[in-house]
């Protein structure tokens, strides 16, 4: 593992023109260690590109070129103008998830992106696909088995967010977190809802 990122200079920055290097490395490292069908994914060098230039939920990059390609969007000179609230301030991206966070009396929300990482607040109780602030068309779920997440769900544009309270579990990682939660996602694409962005799996 350690040996994927040699590519990764001093301050973490990986090049562009080595993000192939660092996708083919990221396969020979993680494949093996992978299940099953992580482990027959063979990324391609082309989707780095249209991953970047135009991202489609129904058709993501692959968990490897993600992985290399959040490596590069994390310290690479991008500036986005203008973002939408509900996209990445500095890359553009949609948001994978949202984390709530304790602050004063409540929690404050933020969308975490799907591409880079980073985080920016967001509004409560709004949908962050369409806007939707009705009460009554977002219905939010628990998750039993899994007391720090939260489903919130929008009858609106029919898509869901999961939501992760940080300070429930103190060794939460977000991202890895939601690959967990597959009968989850089962049960909400039964319902008729469709995740935002699908994690880094594809799901
Ligand atoms: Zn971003
Ligand atoms: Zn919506």
């Amino acid at each position: 593992m350690a040996r994927a990122f040699e590519i990764v200079d001093a301050a973490g920055a990986v090049k562009w023109d080595d993000l192939p290097r660092l996708l083919a490395k990221l396969r020979a490292e993680l494949a093996p260690l992978a299940p099953g069908p992580l482990r027959e994914i063979k990324p391609d060098t082309e989707e780095l590109g249209r991953y970047l230039q135009a991202p489609d939920p129904l058709m993501p990059a692959s968990f490897y070129a993600r992985l290399a390609l959040e490596a590069w969007a994390r310290h690479a000179p991008i500036q986005q103008q203008k973002p939408k609230p509900n996209e990445c301030p500095h890359c553009g991206h949609a948001p994978q998830l949202g984390i709530l966070r304790t602050e004063g009396n409540g929690e404050a929300l933020r969308l975490a992106c799907s591409l880079c990482r980073r985080e920016w607040p967001f509004r409560r109780i709004t949908c962050p696909q369409c806007g939707e602030t009705d009460h009554e068309k977002l219905v939010f779920y628990s998750t039993p088995g899994f007391p720090h997440v939260q489903v919130q769900t929008c009858q609106t544009c029919s898509t869901y967010l999961y939501l992760f309270h940080v300070d429930k579990d103190p060794a939460l990682v977000a991202e890895v977190d939601e690959m967990s939660l597959l009968a989850v996602d089962v049960w909400a694409l039964e319902l008729g809802y469709q995740k935002i962005w699908p994690n880094l799996a594809g799901l």
